[in-house]
């Protein structure tokens, strides 16, 4: 395809470098360019408009163009637009919403600490848990277990913990220190003959072992996603936190829930960990917080974590670490404002109420000859596709059938997800039961299109 070299696709392709994109292919074909956002839909530049069935980037919980979002962002902005929360000073916004964010945490917690993006928390979270062990007296204790198929995010340290080959590979990652165990996919990983629950025991047995042979006081944490996203939509077993955790209790091993994008309703629960009775230690937000209208993330610990954390700073002098825009003020005040329509829209019992319709129409599609698997809880889920149902194998190359699946729907007016050999489908939760047939339809008719030329 030959763009016109003054378009917008056009200049795009020269200045910019793009993120999860095939470079050389973005310069044959140029991006399609989204120009604006209301509701459950975005426009392009040409005029399409499309279903945002993926919620941008897991993360627009309220839908696009929420007027108070954009007038509570200009009001703060007038009034501060920017101060910092380093050396003792701090501004309203961001002490109310620390206050917010340990009120509303399913566990007891002590403190949040404010990042900008999901991978920044997660980041930090391996500072704050290596400052820990230090002021613990436990400098072994440092390994953290991460998950394969787990996805938390890209920094240096935080792509170590994502479980992903494609975040790791010509990166020299992952760091060491940092071990994956078991993904808790049991239409992929169970056995035959193995029911869930076993599989459930299978995969706690898997990080008992890994604990033993890396010597159980050398590991200070877990962490892992309530369902997991990013790595295509994994329900875990209903019992699989249960064992996990009582792993974790029996070596002390600190837990991590990365609710980044659980959090807020997503599982149909205001976070993740209350669907699946997880009890973590520290958690990661980030996402439906401010429904990604400005970066913010934040970490929410618990007093296990805080005190040790305060007595290492004032043995040392200063919490060294820290971002300018660590809890900014408009960004802040923007996640408040989400966080006020969220509950006062009852977003969340709105994503529980429809959870069974949606769950109930991507079921629908189980029956098409592409598709091996449909999963999900709440108002997230995932197909995986196949051309073999018995043997659970897709088209090679990897990944090729859910890419041509995920153009066909988009071009059906549609956008999802292609995650490997999946297409992964997560709203905003303002979505309606129309909503939702229209995205199925879509996706069929896709589908049905992709059987045409294989
Ligand atoms: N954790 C989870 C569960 C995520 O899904 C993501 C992003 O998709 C991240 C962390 C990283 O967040 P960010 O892209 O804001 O760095």
């Amino acid at each position: 395809m030959t763009l016109n070299p003054n378009s917008i696709e056009a200049r795009d392709v020269a200045y910019h470098l793009h993120s999860y994109t095939n470079a050389r292919r973005h310069e044959e074909t140029g991006p399609i360019v989204i120009e604006s956002g209301e509701g459950m839909y975005v426009t392009d530049t040409d005029g399409n408009r499309y279903i945002e069935a993926m919620a941008g980037l897991w993360s627009v919980a309220v839908g696009f163009g929420e007027k108070r979002l954009a007038d509570a962002a200009s009001r703060q902005m007038q009034k501060l637009n920017f101060y910092h929360t380093f050396t003792q000073k701090s501004h309203t916004p961001a002490i109310e919403l620390a206050e917010k964010l340990v009120a509303m945490a399913p566990v007891k917690m002590s403190k949040a600490y404010f990042t900008n993006s999901g991978s920044e928390a997660n980041d930090t979270m391996i500072k704050l848990v290596r400052y820990r062990s230090n002021a613990l007296g436990q400098p072994e204790k440092k390994k953290i277990i991460s998950r394969i198929k787990g996805y938390h995010g890209v920094t240096l340290a935080s792509a170590s913990l994502t479980g992903l080959p494609n975040n790791h590979r010509s990166f020299d990652l992952p760091m060491e220190g940092i071990l994956h165990t078991t993904c808790p996919h049991y239409w992929r990983e169970g056995h035959e003959g193995e029911s869930e629950e076993e599989f459930a025991s299978r995969c706690a047995a898997d990080l008992e072992a890994m604990i033993q042979a890396e010597g159980p006081e050398t590991i200070a944490a877990f962490i892992g996603e309530p369902v997991m996203g990013a790595g295509g939509v994994i329900v875990p077993p209903k019992i699989y936190w249960a064992k996990i955790q009582a792993v974790l209790k029996k070596y002390d091993i600190l837990l991590v829930a990365d609710e980044v994008i659980c959090g807020f309703g997503r599982t149909g629960q205001m976070f993740g960990c209350q669907t699946y009775g997880i009890e973590p230690d520290i958690m990661t937000v980030s996402k439906a917080l401010s429904s990604s209208y400005l970066p913010i993330s934040a970490l929410l610990i618990n007093d296990r974590v805080y005190q040790p954390v305060a007595d290492q700073s004032s043995e040392i002098g200063t919490f060294g670490h820290g971002y300018t825009a660590s809890g900014h003020p408009v960004a802040a005040a923007v996640a408040l404002e989400n966080l006020a329509i969220i509950e006062e829209r009852r977003l969340v019992e709105h994503a529980a109420e429809l959870a069974p319709y949606f769950q109930d129409a991507l079921g629908s599609l189980a029956d098409h000859p592409l598709v091996g698997e449909v999963r999900g809880v709440g108002l997230i889920g995932a197909i995986e596709l196949v051309t073999d149902k018995k043997a659970k194998v897709a088209m090679q190359p990897a990944g090729a059938m859910a890419a041509k699946a995920f153009g066909l729907i988009q071009a059906n007016g549609v956008i999802t997800r292609a995650i490997g050999d999946c297409l992964a489908f997560c709203p905003p939760l303002i979505v309606e039961k129309e909503h939702v047939d229209t995205i199925v339809d879509a996706t069929r008719k896709g589908l049905d299109e992709l059987l045409t030329t294989i």
